[in-house]
């Protein structure tokens, strides 16, 4: 098993602030956040990245809809459903990915600047 710092989190062996958990996935509050809401959505299993999970497509369905049913909880949850917010994937290197599990970003809670980067 590889040494994982979002499965040792998945696991409950490292401690977070979490929004949402159940079985396939689990939603906690980004240690250096970006936003006045920054939640981590973060499926159990671990893909090192999207472009692993898409080279299996009927798991890559399996879990988009579990990371769907998240957004839906935490946005409810945090009250960012009312105004907006911004999902984000970064992926390898130049995409600035630095944990290697794959994981989605949910900002909001602030009006936030249209240009991306
Ligand atoms: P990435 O750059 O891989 O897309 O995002 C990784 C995110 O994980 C960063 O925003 C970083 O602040 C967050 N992070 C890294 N280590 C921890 C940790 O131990 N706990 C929490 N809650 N967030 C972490
Ligand atoms: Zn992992």
């Amino acid at each position: 098993m590889v040494d994982c710092v979002f499965c040792r989190i998945a696991s409950h062996e490292l401690g977070s602030k979490i929004v949402y958990e159940d079985d396939s996935i689990i939603c906690f509050h980004d240690i250096n956040p970006s936003a006045p809401v920054h939640i981590l959505i973060v499926p159990k299993h671990h893909y090192t990245d999207i472009m692993e999970l898409s080279s299996d497509k009927q798991a890559a369905a399996e879990v988009l809809g579990t990371v769907m049913h998240a957004i839906e909880k935490v946005t409810e949850i945090t009250g960012v459903d009312k105004k907006g917010f911004r999902i984000i994937n970064n992926c390898g290197f130049n995409g600035g990915q630095t944990i290697p599990h794959l994981h989605f970003h949910l900002l909001g809670g602030m009006k936030l600047r249209e240009k991306l980067i």
